[in-house]
C-alpha cells in the first residue's frame, strides 16, 4: 500500500505529448485525452498535434493550413470545460525542414502557444520513420542516416523556433542501429541543446513500435542529463488511453539517467520544476 503511494507520487504529473483526430491518423476527441489524464492522475497535459507541414499539404499525417483555427479552438474549449481540474497548455509539434525556416516561423508566430515541440520526421524528403517509407532504409547506409539524423536535431535547435525537441532519437524506431558508436554525435548535440536552451523529452511511444523502448536510449539520455538539459515527458498519445502510457518506466529511465527534475512550460517558457 504504501509502495504503491510512492510510486504513484514519483510519476510525472504532466504529459506534453499528444495529438487530435485533426492530423488525420489520431483518434479520440481532446475531452476524451484529458479525461483518462483526469483518471490516472496528471495535473498537466498538453496537445501537440502535427503542425501543418511546410512543404506541402500532407492529409493523413498533418494538420491543413486551414485547420488551425479549429485546434486552437478545440485547446480552448476543453480548457474551459476542465478547469480547476486539469491543466491543459497549448502546444503544438512542428516538423524540421531545412530550407523552409520562414514558412514554419509563420505558422508558429500565428497563434500563441505555451511550448512548441520541434521533430525531425524527415531527412531530405525521406520519411524515415513513416511506415510507408519504411523499405527505403534498405536504400541507406544506416551510419550515415543517424549521422544526418543527429545533425538535422542539432540544427533544429539552433532555429530557436522550439522549447522541446521530440524523442530524440527516433531514427532508431524500426531497430536499425549504427554499426559506428555515435557517443561523439550525442555529445556534440547535447551540447548545442544546452546552448540553445531547448528541453528535451522522454517519449514512451518506442515501446509501443518495431524497436520497443523509449525514445532516447538510456545511454544518450544520460548524456543529455549530465549536459544539463531540462526533460519533459510525453506519452506520443494517438489515442486517449495512451494518455501517460508507461510514465512509470519513463521515471525510472530518467532516474537511472541522473536526472533529478523534470520541467513545465506555461508561455514559451519554464514556469515549473518538479521533483523526481
Ligand atoms: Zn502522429
Ligand atoms: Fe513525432
Ligand atoms: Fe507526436
Ligand atoms: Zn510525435
Amino acid at each position: 500500500m504504501i509502495r504503491g503511494l510512492r510510486l504513484n507520487r514519483r510519476k510525472p504529473i504532466s504529459d506534453y505529448h499528444m495529438h487530435t483526430p485533426l492530423c488525420g491518423h489520431a483518434s479520440g476527441q481532446p475531452e476524451e485525452y484529458a479525461n483518462h489524464a483526469l483518471k490516472i492522475g496528471l495535473k498537466e497535459i498538453g496537445f501537440s498535434d502535427h503542425a501543418p507541414f511546410v512543404v506541402k499539404p500532407l492529409p493523413g499525417i498533418t494538420m491543413r493550413m486551414n485547420e488551425l483555427p479549429l485546434y486552437h479552438k478545440m485547446i480552448e474549449d476543453v480548457r474551459t470545460r476542465f478547469k480547476g481540474r486539469l491543466e491543459i497548455r497549448t502546444g503544438i509539434e512542428a516538423d524540421f525542414i531545412p530550407g523552409y525556416e520562414k514558412q514554419t516561423k509563420a505558422i508558429l508566430d500565428a497563434y500563441p502557444y505555451d511550448y512548441v515541440i520541434g521533430s525531425v520526421h524527415f531527412i531530405k524528403d525521406w520519411g524515415f520513420d513513416n511506415p510507408e517509407e519504411r523499405e527505403k532504409w534498405s536504400e541507406h547506409d544506416v551510419n550515415t542516416v543517424y549521422r544526418d539524423y543527429f545533425e538535422l536535431l542539432r540544427a533544429s535547435a539552433r532555429t530557436d523556433f522550439f522549447n522541446i525537441i521530440a524523442h530524440p532519437d527516433l531514427v532508431k524506431k524500426f531497430g536499425h542501429r549504427p554499426a559506428q558508436d555515435i557517443t561523439k554525435d550525442i555529445e556534440q548535440t547535447a551540447k548545442v541543446f544546452k546552448e540553445t536552451g531547448v528541453a528535451i523529452e522522454i517519449n514512451t511511444s518506442g515501446r509501443r513500435k518495431t524497436v520497443g523502448e523509449m525514445y532516447p536510449v538510456l545511454k544518450d539520455l544520460t548524456i543529455y542529463c549530465g549536459a544539463g538539459v531540462p526533460l519533459t515527458f510525453g506519452s506520443d498519445a494517438h489515442k486517449p488511453e495512451e494518455v501517460g502510457c508507461d510514465f512509470d518506466k519513463a521515471v525510472d529511465l530518467a532516474k537511472k539517467a541522473g536526472y533529478k527534475e523534470y520541467v513545465m512550460f506555461k508561455e514559451r517558457k519554464i514556469y515549473r520544476r518538479v521533483s523526481l
